[in-house]
């Protein structure tokens, strides 16, 4: 039985997690549980998975929750606080980082320090602090798995292969709604098209990102942190049809991929019960209705977001971090309709222009960066206004 804590459980992959778990009760048993302000599921999931403890965004809905499961024994906390409760409970085995965004890291960070095994899904806290995560893990001799359904399928690509036999990484995207619009259109697109995305099912902030594929260049630099490859080894490929969700070349020219449908049950499966595979029992890939499969190299005009993203890990230090926290600010200000979809690389490249690269050495020289780009991106959006 493994127990788990899930950090974002009324996300889209912390909702995905708790239907394995709902699945396979007698392998999983959900200890601790955190959600934002989605109250009316979180208290959904607490009637039926019993956790022991729960974290919500604040001290008010912590007290209204106290009052409403009054019956339940369950404790609510709130705050980075609770969600370091959450993450740190003793009786957990696994947390699964699922928060979307920054805010995930601190907590991220202190279940490695406990010697939590992590299911990573929470990609900024990587491209954010990508240096301090993994020496942490290696110090704590803390396993982190990959739920990104690319770095999954890199992971189950290089199993059984030495890291000397590695050429490249080559990570692949399905280039969002906007692939084939008119470059002249772009500027013009809606929010509402930003988020049909033509195969996955996720939050919303990941399919902005996706359709600007600054979603693939946090993943590059997620990819570049998880497997301890060089980004100038790291490349992606326009893969519309998503069949192919990562690959890994080696030096004789072989190149290992992982196949499937595109539903994140399988990389949150892996992640969860690795190495052993659980019978999901979902429909299987039908290779004959696949048809042809296309491959190409994303144009830097359309994505300016992954060049800067290349950009970012190429400088270091503390410029990912200006790029990750930007992004959130530009990506929340297109959802909220401030700016146009266009408007996000060109603030992205101004925080990196202006910002004053500084050196990573606590985990407060990250903070202090995301906080100076955060607020400088929100005046840059105001002025817009
Ligand atoms: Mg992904």
């Amino acid at each position: 039985m493994k127990r788990l804590a899930i950090l974002g459980s009324t996300g889209s992959i912390g909702v995905n997690t708790l239907n394995i778990v709902r699945q396979f009760p007698e392998q999983f048993e959900v200890i601790g549980l955190s959600a934002g302000v989605n109250i009316k599921s979180l208290k959904e999931q607490v009637r039926e998975f019993r956790p022991k403890i729960i974290s919500v965004l604040n001290k008010e809905l912590s007290e209204d929750l106290r009052k409403d499961l009054s019956s339940e024994e369950v404790e609510v906390v709130y705050g980075v606080e609770g969600l370091i409760r959450v993450a740190t409970y003793p009786e957990a085995d696994q947390v699964v980082s699922a928060i979307v965004g920054a805010v995930g890291l601190i907590p991220t960070l202190s279940a490695i320090k406990a010697k939590k095994s992590i299911a990573l899904a929470n990609k900024e806290s990587l491209v954010m602090a990508g240096k301090i995560m993994m020496e942490e893990a290696k110090q704590q001799n803390v396993r982190i798995l990959p739920i990104d359904s690319e770095h999954s399928a890199i992971f189950q690509s290089l199993l059984g292969h030495q890291k000397e036999g590695i050429h490249r990484l080559i990570l692949t995207a399905s280039g969002g709604p906007f692939l084939d619009l008119p470059l002249s259109k772009l500027h013009e697109v809606t929010v509402k098209e930003a988020l049909n995305h033509p195969h996955w099912e996720m939050g919303k902030k990941i399919t902005i990102d996706s359709a600007s594929l600054m979603n693939k260049g946090l993943e590059v630099i997620e990819a570049h942190w998880l497997f301890d490859i060089p980004v100038e080894r790291i490349v992606v490929r326009i893969h519309p049809q998503s069949v192919v969700h990562s690959m890994v070349e080696y030096i004789d020219g072989s190149i290992i991929g992982q196949m499937g449908i595109t539903d994140m049950r399988i990389p949150i499966s892996y992640a969860l019960s690795y190495p052993r595979r659980l019978n999901l029992q979902l429909p299987s890939l039908d290779l004959s209705q696949v048809g042809g499969l296309t491959f190409s190299a994303p144009d830097p005009e359309r994505f300016p977001c992954l060049q800067l993203a290349y950009r970012s890990i190429e400088i270091g230090e503390t410029m990912p971090t200006i790029l990750n926290a930007a992004n959130e600010v530009a990506a929340n200000a297109f959802l909220e309709g401030s700016i146009r979809f266009t408007d996000v690389p060109l603030i992205l490249q101004r925080l990196m222009e202006e910002h004053e690269v500084k050196p990573v050495r606590t985990i407060e020289d990250i903070l202090r960066a995301d906080q100076w780009s955060r607020e400088r991106a929100k005046n840059l959006i105001e002025g817009k206004k």
